[in-house]
């Protein structure tokens, strides 16, 4: 469903992706782990097409996405992608923010995107707040609304970064609660995250990222538990 092959990019003489080559199936759950500046933000970033890459190629469901004549607006249609903070627009309702994208973008009738959107509300327990602003919620409470936001788009592909990095902790399992959730629906998700238990337990499998370069990947039970690289051995060290 998503091939990466050799996906490159640099800032000035700063290599940050390294020939990167991934695929991701339907329905899978990949998490992308690493130290601080190993590159999982930017190979998000060039996967929503934020980013130009400088080499290699990006297909998503039979289409080249680093197609240079390629409809941006059109391609990111098909790509959700939730930040670590600051989601919501804080002018909006609760209930605006998510369906302002499928009534402008998916030109969805005011009243379909409303009864998906209190359905999707429902789901993460915040149908009661639909009427209020993003500043009256928790910050998990917002990034449980932004994940559903994303997900009001119908995108094939779901990308996550570290959206419970700006939370305190208390908060941080309500929204991985909605991330196991959406991938028990069936959502094809690549989230860079620090939630080594989350990994562990969630992800079909996990990508360990050093200098830009993917070192190597497996299954979380392989990779926690039997790292074949030097360096995933030290990255891991430092957090189980
Ligand atoms: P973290 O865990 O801290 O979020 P990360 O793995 O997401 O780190 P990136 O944000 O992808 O790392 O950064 C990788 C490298 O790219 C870093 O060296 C960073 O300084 C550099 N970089 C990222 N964005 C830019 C930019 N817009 N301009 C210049 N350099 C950048
Ligand atoms: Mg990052």
């Amino acid at each position: 469903m998503l091939r990466i092959n050799g996906l490159t990019k640099a800032f000035g003489d700063n290599v940050v992706l390294d020939g990167i080559d991934l695929e991701v199936a339907r329905g899978e759950v990949v998490c992308l782990i690493g130290a601080s500046g190993s590159g999982k933000s930017t190979l998000l970033r060039c996967l929503d097409l934020l980013e130009v890459t400088d080499d290699g190629d990006i297909w998503l469901d039979g289409r080249e996405l680093t197609d240079p004549a390629i409809d941006l607006d059109r391609a990111r249609r098909d790509i959700g992608i939730v930040f670590q903070a600051y989601n919501l627009f804080p002018h909006l309702s609760v209930l605006d923010n998510v369906t302002i994208g499928p009534r402008r973008v998916l030109k969805e009738s005011k009243a379909d995107a409303e009864r998906r959107a209190h359905a999707l509300l429902d789901r993460i327990g915040l149908n009661g707040k639909a009427t209020a602003y993003p500043d009256a919620l928790s910050g998990g409470q917002q990034q449980r609304v932004a994940l559903i936001r994303a997900v009001a788009m119908q995108p094939k592909l779901l990308l996550l970064d570290e959206v419970t990095a700006a939370l305190d902790p208390m908060l941080v399992g309500e929204v991985l609660d909605v991330v196991r959730d959406l991938k028990n629906e069936g959502h094809t998700i690549v989230m860079a995250t620090h939630e080594m238990a989350f990994a562990r337990e969630c992800a079909d499998r996990v990508v360990f990222l050093s200098g830009g370069v993917l070192i190597e990947e497996g299954t979380p039970e392989r990779i926690f538990t039997a790292p074949q690289d030097s360096r995933t051995r030290e990255f891991l060290a430092r957090y189980l």
